[in-house]
């Protein structure tokens, strides 16, 4: 029988375990406890510190690793993505990440329809590389962009669409893997079993045997149940067959393991045809209750999704403009008040019509059930698409709460048999109302599993009311013969309800399995076998006892410092949640660890992992060690500020600041600020390099250098002589791979007569059609030829213009006569972790705006993260409601034009553009929403037929695509689409709005990119 883990005996062999990995593989090997920190927790409430963290590059360094730690008697945790929300992820082990170099399909067998894949792979890449032969692997869990197929069947995962699929369990057809003694067996058949898997099958076989009345009266008999290990292969118990053949197939007791039996090598899945057609009903409800017990009517239909969404995210939906459109095509009217819930029938197959008349037989079961027109009618499968987005979207704005009671995952996949769910739901709500606490619905109403997260406080009484639900949600699940367990596995926090659910004599025959797979009981302990208590405080991320260090961030914070009601999910007011971080902290904690930021999709996030696929690259491991060094959790030895350590520098490293964390991670996270934060701390340590300061200061100087004659010529020297960019390099840091901007002479500033007519007051302005133009450094020194085509568009649109310049200010102080005359948003000083000087910059700017934007004159940037950091940075400088009103004046020049074609007021006559058009957005532009205003503005053009280049960040990143340690990350970055896209259309005009991104372009492609205003300047017809 295994013991409890005895850490202090794990402790003691880490370095004898690093070294023999080092010496004995090839895998990368860590001991840090940085590192382990960001292992150290999944998307659970738990967080364990590992022994050590392995990387292995082949399978013989798996091998390896698992024979060592035998010897060292070292515990084992395999991990994939690590998005496990039990805490099965996470143990005082050697935690080995398969995610990084597992990623292969092995074998695909068409004619057989299966595929043989590592571990690794995530399931949309692995659907990716099926799609073009007409294939799929049906078990779509919704964190199909993160989820690897091992952790997939690590946890017996479940899929939207398993009442037609099944869950992992149905579509395993083998696994090979490692034993714990390092032994691999081929689990597959249990007829044609051989060797060491024959003999545990054999034994599994006898247990079975013995307790088959045991399992007939124990194991739940619905479709989901994933809690210990599956005993019932040898007596079938679950609603849909393991196999279709009736044999026995002993890969299956390994699926819902959680890596406790055995280390998986490769998999061998079943395939099935992707669907040619889906078409959608949706039932409309006027009471929960009734959507809940229609649910056992609408199966009998044949759907293969049946998905819930309630009122509530019905009405987040509804308050967001970018949903609301969307969700109202679900709704029967919308002008009515909001149904209290939606149920999504999904019907798919071979042809069109049959399902259509799926959609009619729905229509006729509702009225039948006494809501005649309830259903809406979804063919079209664009709309469908949609309407799937804005159901995950309304899950994340849940997620994005603020303050210390968070929705918590542990009742949250009870299944229960649907005649029950009604009453079973209905019962829960009356639980979390007794606790004080309030439950949101969703998810898979088809199977009886909701997805449902009562609010609650882990550092303050979070554990005892968690204990207090899940004893009466349990009393519920064994009144209605449900599974308390059913598709997110046991891990920590559903392991003590096994032996609840199975009773003492299987328990203790899953405790037997273990035995004979795993004698020493080293892989994954705590698991399925001897778990603890799931309310035990000290495995808790957030215990009572966690504590944040006090600390005076450079931006403010207040927003995040907060705290929440459970019921009504306000918030208090901005300050008042009592983080000694000023909120820093509170914005941290905001990562829960889904995982998400780990796609590879559309969209951009996190551009530094998709180039590494390193978790210190990743936007959760950024926050991982962030919240780590802020609750003074690492070992930050001689360093005054934790924020600014070695520690945090390694992980902020790579992070190019695209905001898009901001944007697509579902609770927040917004590391682009958290990086301006630490560059602060860390440069006050370390003190300003030379590039640094030519960075930062370079809308100072660089009016001094266009004016003096020669100078710019001189400078641009440097780009044609490899050996002054090479002594630069060695100097400044600066890549000689890279070419500079070029210097010029003759700038939008060096002729300031030219200037004049752009001059207007506020008032002189807010009489006439007008706008304010921002001059910015690059779009004014470096390519002022944007500038001019911008003024060109929109004059020729009829506005009056006004660019900001200091001459026309009274001088405030005598330091502001020194200064340039220019005004500059403080974006170079961010960079360089100068928030003082940003703040004194942007300040100005800010206040020079401010009577502008009072009287609604719109506010035109040219270059992205210029204009953005008036919409962004701004508003945590503590400028008060100056800086919210110039934000709400801000916009990109597309956006401005755009909103006025929109409203029919834009006034521009374009001739036919004669090449087509591509288009890459700068990821500040991602970040706000503004592609698409570009791209519609581009569509006036005749002919321009404008395409989106699919692409993260392009890599450059404002100065670090030119630092010379950033080099070939930043090529990489833009090798991932961009170039490899622009390289595809030869012929075709390329439009990017950020001049790093052009620059990155010419550097790879050889090819000119061109600012929006210049493509629209050059389309103006002369009429
Ligand atoms: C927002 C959100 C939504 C989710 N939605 C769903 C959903 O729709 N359906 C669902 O079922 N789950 C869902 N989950 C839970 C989780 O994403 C899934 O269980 C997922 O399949 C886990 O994959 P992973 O790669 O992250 O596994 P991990 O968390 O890394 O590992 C899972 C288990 O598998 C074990 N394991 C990993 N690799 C191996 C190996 N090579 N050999 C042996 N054991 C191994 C691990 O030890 C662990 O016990 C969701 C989670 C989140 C955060
Ligand atoms: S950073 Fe955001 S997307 Fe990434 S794991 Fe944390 S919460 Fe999820
Ligand atoms: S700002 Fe960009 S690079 Fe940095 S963590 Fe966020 S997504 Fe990743």
């Amino acid at each position: 029988m295994n013991k409890p883990l005895d850490l202090k005996e794990v402790m003691i062999d880490q370095a004898t375990l690093a070294k023999r990995l080092r010496q004995e593989t090839s895998g990368e090997v860590m001991t840090d406890s940085a590192s382990r920190g960001r292992y150290a927790t999944d998307a659970s409430i738990y967080q364990a510190m590992p022994v050590a963290v392995f990387v292995p590059k082949t399978a013989e360094d798996i091998a390896t690793a698992i024979q060592i730690a035998a010897e060292l008697g070292v515990p084992v945790l395999p991990r994939g993505g690590g998005t496990s929300q039990c805490g099965q992820t996470t143990g005082a082990a050697l935690v080995i990440d398969n995610s990084k170099y597992f990623r292969n399909v092995l074998d695909l067998n068409l004619n057989q329809g299966y595929v043989e894949v590592e571990p690794g792979i995530v399931l949309d890449h692995l659907n990716g590389s099926l799609k073009q032969h007409g294939l799929w692997y049906p078990v779509d869990v919704s964190t199909a962009g993160q989820a690897t197929i091992g952790g997939m069947a690590g946890n017996n995962s479940c899929g939207s669409r398993s009442i037609a699929y099944g869950n992992m369990v149905h579509n395993v057809l083998g696994i090979n893997a490692w034993l714990a003694n390092g032994q691999i067996a081929e689990f597959g058949n249990y007829a044609n079993s051989a060797g060491v898997a024959k003999q545990l099958g054999d034994f599994v076989k006898g247990l079975a045997n013995t307790l088959q009345p045991e399992i007939e009266a124990h194991f739940p008999k619905v479709l989901r149940r994933v809690a210990g290990y599956n005993l019932d292969i040898f007596h079938p118990q679950s609603e849909l067959p393991y196999t279709q053949d009736g044999s026995v197939n002993l890969s299956h007791l390994l699926v819902g393991s959680e890596g406790t039996l055995a280390y998986f090598k490769s998999l061998k899945l079943k395939l099935a045809p992707l669907p040619k057609h889906k078409v959608l009903g949706i039932v409309n409800f006027a009471s929960f209750y009734k959507a809940m017990d229609s649910a056992q009517h609408i199966v009998k239909l044949g759907p293969t999704a049946v998905e819930l969404v309630d009122r509530t995210m019905i009405d987040l939906a509804r308050s967001n403009p970018s949903f609301k459109k969307t969700i109202e095509t679900a709704l029967i009217d919308h002008t009515a008040q909001t149904p209290e819930a939606i149920l999504l029938v999904e019907f798919s197959g071979e042809a069109h019509a049959p399902l259509l008349e799926k959609i009619i037989a729905l229509q006729e079961l509702m009225g039948d059930l006494g809501l005649p027109g309830s259903v809406v009618s979804m063919p079209d499968a664009s709309l469908q698409k949609n309407l799937w987005e804005v159901r995950k979207a309304g899950l994340n704005i849940m997620m994005s709460l603020k303050g210390d009671g968070k929705p918590v995952s542990f009742i949250e996949d009870c299944a229960v048999p649907l005649e029950s769910l009604a009453d079973y739901t209905q019962a829960l709500t009356d639980v979390f109302s007794k606790y004080g606490s309030r439950g949101t619905w969703y998810a898979h109403a088809s199977v009886g599993t909701l997805h449902v997260r009562p609010i609650l406080d882990m550092r303050r009484d979070g554990a005892q009311k968690m204990r207090a639900v899940a004893e009466e949600a349990s009393a519920l699940v064994r009144k209605y013969k449900g599974a308390y367990s059913g598709e997110h596995g046991d891990g920590l926090c559903r392991g003590e309800w096994i032996s609840w659910q199975f009773g003492p004599k299987i328990n203790e025959a899953l405790a037997e399995i273990k035995h004979a797979f795993d004698p020493q009981g080293l892989f994954n302990p705590g698991k399925i076998i001897n778990p603890p208590k799931m309310d035990d405080a000290s495995n808790f991320r957030f215990s009572p006892s966690y504590q944040v260090i006090p600390l005076q961030p450079a931006l403010d914070w207040s927003a995040w410092n907060v705290q929440n009601n459970p019921v009504t999910e306000e918030t208090t007011a901005p300050g008042t949640g009592g983080d000694p971080a000023m909120g820093l902290a509170k914005a941290v904690e905001m990562c829960n660890n889904n995982g998400h930021c780990r796609k590879f999709d559309a969209e951009v996030m996190c551009p530094s992992y998709r180039v590494t696929r390193d978790e210190k690259h990743l936007t959760r491991g950024r926050a991982n060690t962030l919240r780590l060094a802020l609750s003074n959790q690492l070992d930050v030895k001689d360093e005054t500020s934790p924020l600014g350590s070695d520690a945090i520098k390694e992980v902020m490293e790579l992070c190019v600041s695209c905001k898009a964390c901001r944007r697509e991670c579902p609770t927040g996270v917004d590391m682009a600020k958290m990086k301006i934060e630490f560059l602060s701390a860390y440069k006050k340590r370390v003190g300003h390099s030379l590039r640094d300061l030519a960075v930062a200061y370079l809308p100072k100087y660089a009016g001094t250098i266009s004016s003096i004659p020669l100078l710019p010529v001189i400078l641009n020297l440097r780009n044609h002589i490899a050996p002054i960019a090479k002594l630069q390099e060695w100097i400044m840091g600066i890549s000689a791979q890279r070419s500079l901007p070029i210097w010029k002479g003759n700038t939008f500033w060096s002729k300031p007569k030219a200037i004049a007519p752009y001059q207007f007051s506020p008032e002189a302005l807010s009489n006439q059609p007008g706008v304010v133009l921002l001059a910015d450094t690059f779009n004014a020194y470096f390519e002022d030829e944007n500038l001019q085509a911008a003024i060109t568009v929109l004059t020729a649109a009829g506005y009056r213009i006004h660019i900001p310049h200091k001459s026309q200010n009274k001088t405030k102080n005598k330091e502001q006569n020194t200064c340039s005359k220019e005004f500059c948003c403080g974006r170079t000083y961010l960079a360089a972790g100068m928030v003082d000087k940003a703040k004194e910059t942007l300040g100005e700017l800010i206040d020079h705006l401010a009577p502008y934007a009072q009287k609604n004159i719109p506010i035109i940037g040219l270059e992205p993260s210029c204009l953005f950091t008036l919409k962004d940075e701004a508003l945590v400088m503590g400028f008060g409601e100056r800086a919210v009103t110039v934000s709400q004046q801000a916009q990109l020049l597309e956006e401005f034009l755009a909103s006025k074609a929109k409203a029919g007021k834009l006034n521009l006559q374009l001739k036919a553009a004669s090449k087509p058009v591509l288009f890459h957005g700068h990821c500040h532009q991602k970040s706000f929403a503004a592609v698409a205003p570009a791209m519609e503005l581009l569509k006036l053009i005749p002919n321009a037929e404008p395409q989106l280049i699919e692409s993260s960040c392009c890599g450059m990143a404002g100065s670090f695509g030119y630092e010379a340690e950033h080099i070939e990350v930043s090529k990489q970055m833009a090798e991932a689409s961009l170039l490899p896209s622009i390289r595809k259309s030869p012929d075709s005009w390329v439009v990017a709005d950020g001049t790093s991104c052009r620059h990155q372009i010419a550097d790879g492609t050889q090819r000119e990119a061109v600012h929006i205003a210049r493509i629209l300047a050059a389309h103006l017809s002369a009429e």
